[in-house]
């Protein structure tokens, strides 16, 4: 049988890998500044996740949702402790479109409304509602289609005040920080007065920390750098280091009800140890403010990069934006230099998602390759 081609692959099977170190087939390591697109949030293979897995693997790897699983309970928890959110609720998913889909759809039966506003560039995942707030018609198909989504300017409060006011809006989602889009991020003001109006139109403020959360940016939660507070948080990607699991985080406010959202994966007992085992070695290994030191001193360092327009993005979460387009820089990296960087769909710029746990010698060879890749080009 064959797989159905959607993905345009990179010839590189990667078969090992630690901490921020992944190793090929044929025994060639790399450096990974990629972190299997924003995944990998603890270092690969670290040694409490492996053993938390492999534990809770000799004991109950899955039950269901109709008995009770101590695990979530668990996570939720030590979630609100690090996070700061611990007046929230949790419910947990399996993907982070999944978190977004549910996080719309648990928006509408709160207040009974139906439309969705986005913004231009966003990236919410390729589900339902998700696919139609993402900015990129290629991938919504005619049956997505029905959903009805205003992607506005990103920063234009007045745009999004305009589509308020018509009263039927569910639900506002928006990136702390874009990630597929290219690492743009609204200012604090456009924030704050999404927050407002969002409160005086009766809308839920849908924060989408699918790659942003877990610590990436050097806060638990992006929208932490923007003194806000979501009605819903979504998230996914750093949160089981690899292990598949997703999650919303529901202010109080919105009520719970039997049969509102489900799944048979989510919270299942691997993906809550994966999770707390990620929770267990953000706060011990003190990895959040760590993102934050090592995202500020890759920042400086990039400065004088030949053909660097701007250096975007916070902590660990960052985009270096040349004036040319990087697929070939990416290439060179990956088969010559043996690094692993990350595209965005703004084709200019090289995205920066290593683990958490990257060092200063790490970033400085991978400055100093850039440097010598760029200036061979030129
Ligand atoms: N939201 C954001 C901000 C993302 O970056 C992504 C994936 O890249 C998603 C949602 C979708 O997540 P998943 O691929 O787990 O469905």
């Amino acid at each position: 049988m064959k797989l159905f081609d959607v993905y345009p692959l990179y010839d590189v099977e990667p078969v090992k890998a630690q901490d921020c170190t992944v190793w090929d087939k044929d025994g060639k390591e790399y450096l990974d500044l990629y972190g299997g697109h924003a995944v990998i949030s603890i270092g690969h293979a670290h040694p409490h996740y492996v053993n938390k897995l492999k534990n809770q693997l000799d004991n109950i790897g899955f039950y269901s949702n109709a008995v009770q699983n101590s695990l979530q309970k668990e996570v939720a928890t030590k979630l609100g402790a690090l996070s700061g959110c611990n007046e929230y609720e949790l419910f947990l998913c399996s993907s982070g479109a999944e978190a977004n889909e549910n996080a719309l759809k648990l928006a509408s039966f709160h207040n009974g409304k139906h439309r969705v506003v986005s913004f231009q560039n966003g990236f919410h995942g390729r589900t339902s509602a998700a696919v139609v707030a993402t900015d990129n018609k290629a991938i919504i198909a005619p049956l997505n289609a029905q959903q009805e989504v205003a992607i506005l300017p990103l920063g234009n409060l007045e745009a999004v005040e305009t589509e308020l006011a018509k009263n039927d809006v569910c639900a506002v989602i928006i990136e702390p920080i874009q990630g597929v889009g290219g690492l743009d991020e609204a200012e604090t003001e456009f924030f704050q007065g999404l927050e407002k109006l969002c409160k005086q139109y009766n809308t839920c403020l849908v924060l989408d920390e699918v790659q942003s959360g877990f610590g990436r940016t050097g806060k638990f939660f992006g929208f932490q750098h923007q003194g806000i507070k979501p009605d819903i948080i979504s998230m996914a990607k750093g949160m089981g280091n690899g292990f598949p699991i997703g999650g919303i985080l529901i202010a109080p406010h919105i009520e719970s009800k039997f049969g509102l959202l489900g799944t048979t994966f989510g919270g299942n007992h691997l993906a809550c140890a994966a999770c707390i085992a990620v929770l267990d070695v953000l706060e011990k290994e003190s990895l959040i403010e760590k993102a934050q030191l090592t995202g500020n001193y890759f920042i400086q360092k990039a400065q004088d990069i030949p053909g660097v327009k701007q250096v975007k993005g916070r902590g660990l979460m960052l985009g270096l934006e040349f004036d040319y387009e990087v697929g070939p820089l990416r290439k060179e990296l990956i088969y010559n230099k043996r690094m692993f960087t990350g595209g965005a769909k703004n084709k200019n710029l090289l995205r920066i998602l290593p683990p958490l746990t990257i060092g200063t010698t790490e970033i400085d060879s991978f400055i100093a390759t850039v440097k010598e890749v760029v200036l061979e080009k030129v």
